[in-house]
């Protein structure tokens, strides 16, 4: 019974400052799904504390992680789940996509930098770009081989005087070019100064309907057998992957009285070769500046097995 109790009394902890709650009901909870119902108990904990979360109207993320956090730096992070400490700026902020999510953008330190989310309901103070702040209790989080951290109402936050030097996030990846993204190829951006929107069937949705600006990009995936990156290429970098300028691009798209024609003919010269590229990192992209052009399968061993596995 005790290890029920050191269970309950765990969650109990969690939810101390949000619901009238006694260790008694949670232990009796457990009990009866482990003992009763034959639950095994890492399941019955996490239905036992949905159960609390729902009367609680708390999502799982607002859980905090007890205290007691390890400060690391945001390059160290390779975990998802975990809650940590972290001392970052501000980098930049981004125009948040949801209701639900108060602030978005990319916190950076000397190790690097990562993407952070600050829910809306966390009733959390405004961050500000190129500030720096301790943010105690944040949780982080993965997607596609992508971390970030996520600032939930159990995160502290603390401005710091002291500046920091946001290290150099440069990186390389190699691997296969299994995907180019909508989005790529001969686009037209926003011509208003400093906007660069790409634009929407002609319309930027900060400006309306403009006379946009051609410009090559592509939005590409590579994939080394273990996981997959993606990357952008600008105009330059996408002229040099592909052989195609952006004059020629546009000749084609005016042949062609459509502009998709310029994204298909980059498909077709690119998707399957193998590539390395270097550049920095900006959320969950590499923007590529050196290109190189790789004969072989970075490991070809690793791609078979992939292969085998679909
Ligand atoms: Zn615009």
């Amino acid at each position: 019974m005790t290890d029920l109790r050191t269970h309950a009394e765990e969650i109990h902890e969690q939810f101390s400052d949000q619901l009238e709650i006694d260790v008694e009901d949670v232990e009796s909870r457990l009990d009866t799904l482990v003992n009763e119902y034959k639950v095994p108990l890492e399941e019955a904990r996490r239905s036992v504390t949905n159960g609390y979360l729902d009367e609680a109207g708390m999502e799982r993320d607002d859980l905090g992680g007890g205290g007691g956090n390890e400060h690391v730096e945001l390059a160290d992070i390779d975990t998802a789940e975990q809650w940590v400490d972290v001392t970052a700026k501000v980098v930049d902020l981004w125009e948040p996509r949801s209701d639900s999510i108060a602030q978005v953008g990319l916190l950076g330190d000397e190790s690097g930098t990562i993407k952070f989310t600050k829910w809306a309901k966390s009733d959390l103070p405004e961050l500000e770009e190129e500030h720096v702040y301790d943010l105690g209790n944040v949780v982080t989080d993965e997607y596609q081989g992508n971390y970030s951290v996520k600032l939930n109402r159990t995160t502290t936050i603390e401005e710091v005087e002291e500046d920091i030097e946001v290290g150099d996030d440069t990186r390389t990846v190699e691997g296969a070019l299994v995907d180019i993204q909508n989005g790529s190829g001969l686009i037209k951006r926003c011509p208003e100064e400093g906007c660069t929107r790409v634009l929407q069937n002609g319309r930027c949705s900060e400006h309306g309907e403009v006379d946009g600006e051609f410009d090559l990009r592509i939005k590409g995936v590579l994939d080394d057998g273990n996981e997959v990156q993606e990357i952008i290429f600008d105009q330059e970098a996408t002229e040099e992957l592909t052989g195609i300028e952006l004059e020629e691009a546009k000749d084609m798209a005016m042949d062609a009285l459509d502009t998709t024609v310029v994204a298909d003919e980059m498909r077709a010269a690119t998707l399957g070769r193998y590539y390395r590229v270097t550049g920095p990192t900006l959320g969950r992209y590499v923007l590529v500046n050196d290109l190189e052009i790789l004969d072989e399968p970075v490991d070809a061993e690793q791609a078979l097995i992939k292969a085998r596995s679909i």
